[in-house]
C-alpha cells in the first residue's frame, strides 16, 4: 500500500515515512493510492473475529490492509498495546446501546481522555514510539488544542521514548476538567504551555514554527492532528466495529458530530472499503462552513472573529483540515483541480462547487448529507435524553443526535458520542440541572498541582522553551 498527496507532488510513499512527516511537502494530504475494498465475506469473518478476539484484534485486521512495511507480529504487538481493554472504562471498547427512540449511540469516548480522540491517540502513540525506535531517531510534538486533541496526546504519548510534546492551549479558555486533565501531568517529556490569546493564536504559533524550516529540522518537528494519516486510519476501525455490533447486513447511516472533518472523514473511507453505511449524516454546530458547503456547494472559510465560541467548543473551526480528502475523491482524484481549489482558492477565501456536476455526487454517490445545531437546540437535545433514557450525553454528541433526529434519515442510524459529558460539565448543569457524572478513576484532579508555564502569543518565547 503507498500513499499519495491529494495535490499530486512527489513520488508514492510509504506508510512508515508518511506517518513522521504529517503533511505532504506539496501541503496535501495523504490518501491511499486505492481504498482496499472488504467484502460480505470478510465482514462475516471480521463479526466472528470481533466477537471472539475483541476490538485489539478487528484492528490488527483492518489496520494490516493499509500498512505494509511493519512487520505482522510487531503491527499486533502495537494494536494490542493500543487497544488493551484495561486502559479503557469498558472492556469492550466500543460498546453500542439504543435510545428509546430508535437511534442507536456508538460509545467512543471511554479511553485515558474520556473523548473519541483516544481511539485514534493511542494506536498513533504506539506507531511512534515504534518507527523512532526502528530508526534511532527522536521527534518533537509542537501543537495546538482547544481542549480535546491536548489532554488525548499526551495522555497518548506520555512516557514514549524519543518522543517530547510542547502543547499550546488558550490560557483560561478549556473547562476547568480539560485543564486538570492536562496540567496534573508531570512529567520532564511533557511541556503545557497556555498562551495569553485564543486558540487562533496558538495554530498561528505551531504554523510560524513549522514555517521555519530549518528550527523544523534541527528539533526535528512533527505533528498529531487529524491531518496525519494514521489518526484517520485508526478511526476507519471503529466504523467497522460500530457496523458489526448493530447490524446482521442491512446498511447503516451513521451521524457524526463534525470540526475538521477528520472523524467523518474517516466514515468516508469505511463506505469506500465497502462497509454497508447507507448516510454519512454530518453534523455541525453554529459554525456550519462544511453543513453549507453540503447544501449549498459553496466553501467559505471563515475568519478569526467570525468563528464563533460555542457551547460544543471543540467543532468551532473556521476551516476544515482534513475536508481536502473528501474533494479529492469527490473530483475524482483530479490532483491539480484540488491543488488550485485549497493552495489558490481556499487561502482566498474559499470556492464553489454549486455549478459543478461533482456537486451532485456528495449525497448520490458518497451519500452526504448535513445539518447544524445551536445552543438551544444542544441544550433541548441534552434534556431530552436525560428524560427518556436517563443518559446524559456530551454537546457535541447532542448536536449529532439532534441533526440525525431533524433530518429524518431512514432506516437504521447510529450516533457517533465524542466526548463524555464531564468533560463540558457547565453546560450540562445548564441544561438539566446536574453536575455530570465522573469515572471514579478522575476524582479530584483539579486539585492536584499544576504543571504549565504561561507565555504571551510570541514565538520567540515559544522557540526558547523548546531550545531549552
Ligand atoms: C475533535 C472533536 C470533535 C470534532 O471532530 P473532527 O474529527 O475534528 O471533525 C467533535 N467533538 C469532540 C468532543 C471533539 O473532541
Amino acid at each position: 500500500m503507498r500513499y499519495v498527496s491529494t495535490r499530486g507532488g512527489g513520488q508514492p510513499r510509504a506508510f512508515s515515512d508518511i506517518l513522521l512527516e504529517g503533511l505532504a511537502p506539496d501541503g496535501g494530504l495523504y490518501l491511499p493510492e486505492a481504498y482496499p475494498r472488504v467484502d460480505a465475506a470478510t465482514l462475516e469473518r471480521w463479526r466472528r473475529i470481533l466477537s471472539d478476539d475483541g476490538y485489539a484484534a478487528l484492528a490488527f485486521e483492518v489496520v494490516s490492509l493499509f500498512i505494509d512495511d511493519i512487520p505482522a507480529a510487531d503491527l499486533r504487538g502495537i494494536v494490542e498495546r493500543a487497544y488493551a481493554p484495561a486502559k479503557f472504562l469498558e472492556p469492550s471498547i466500543v460498546p453500542v446501546s439504543r435510545l428509546s427512540d430508535g437511534l442507536w449511540l456508538v460509545h467512543l469516548s471511554n479511553g485515558p481522555s474520556l473523548a473519541f480522540k483516544d481511539m485514534a491517540m493511542q494506536l498513533l502513540g504506539e506507531l511512534f514510539a515504534y518507527e523512532l525506535g526502528r530508526r534511532g531517531e527522536t521527534i518533537t510534538i509542537v501543537g495546538a488544542t482547544s481542549g480535546d486533541t491536548g489532554s488525548s496526546a499526551e495522555l497518548a504519548l506520555l512516557g514514549k521514548p524519543g518522543v517530547r510534546v510542547f502543547m499550546l492551549s488558550p490560557a483560561d479558555r478549556m473547562t476547568p476538567f480539560q485543564q486538570a486533565q492536562m496540567f496534573s501531568i508531570d512529567d520532564p517529556g511533557i511541556v503545557n504551555i497556555a498562551v495569553r490569546g485564543v486558540f487562533d493564536d496558538c495554530q498561528d504559533l505551531v504554523k510560524e514554527l513549522n514555517a521555519d524550516a530549518d528550527f523544523k529540522a534541527r528539533h526535528r518537528l512533527g505533528a498529531v492532528n487529524s491531518i496525519n494519516w494514521a489518526r484517520l486510519m485508526a478511526q476507519v476501525v471503529y466504523y467497522f466495529a460500530a457496523w458489526l455490533r448493530i447490524s446482521d447486513g442491512e446498511l447503516v447511516s451513521f451521524a457524526v458530530p463534525s470540526g475538521n472533518f477528520g472523524n467523518i472523514a474517516a466514515g468516508h473511507v469505511a463506505r469506500e472499503m465497502g462497509l454497508p453505511i447507507d448516510r454519512l449524516i454530518l453534523a455541525t454546530n453554529e459554525n456550519n462552513v462544511l453543513e453549507e458547503f453540503f447544501r449549498t456547494g459553496d466553501y467559505r472559510v471563515r475568519s478569526g472573529p467570525e468563528t464563533l465560541a460555542t457551547s460544543s467548543p471543540s467543532m468551532d473551526i473556521s476551516k476544515a483540515s482534513n475536508f481536502e480528502r473528501f474533494v479529492f475523491d469527490l473530483l475524482g482524484r483530479d490532483a491539480d483541480r484540488v491543488r488550485d481549489l485549497f493552495a489558490v482558492q481556499v487561502p482566498a477565501g474559499g470556492f464553489s462547487l454549486a455549478d459543478d456536476p461533482a456537486f451532485a455526487g456528495c449525497a448520490e454517490r458518497f451519500g452526504f448529507v448535513a445539518g447544524s445545531s445551536t445552543h438551544a437546540d444542544r441544550l433541548a437535545e441534552i434534556r431530552r435524553v436525560q428524560e427518556t433514557d436517563g443518559v446524559v450525553v456530551d454537546p457535541h454528541t447532542a448536536d449529532g443526535v439532534h441533526v440525525a433526529r431533524t433530518l429524518g434519515v431512514d432506516g437504521t442510524v447510529a450516533v457517533l458520542e465524542t466526548a463524555l459529558p464531564v468533560k463540558f460539565a457547565e453546560t450540562i448543569v445548564e441544561a438539566i440541572g446536574v453536575v455530570p457524572p465522573r469515572p471514579a478513576r478522575y476524582d479530584g484532579i483539579e486539585d492536584l498541582p499544576r504543571h504549565v508555564v504561561e507565555i504571551d502569543a510570541d514565538a520567540a518565547a515559544l522557540r526558547g522553551l523548546i531550545e531549552g
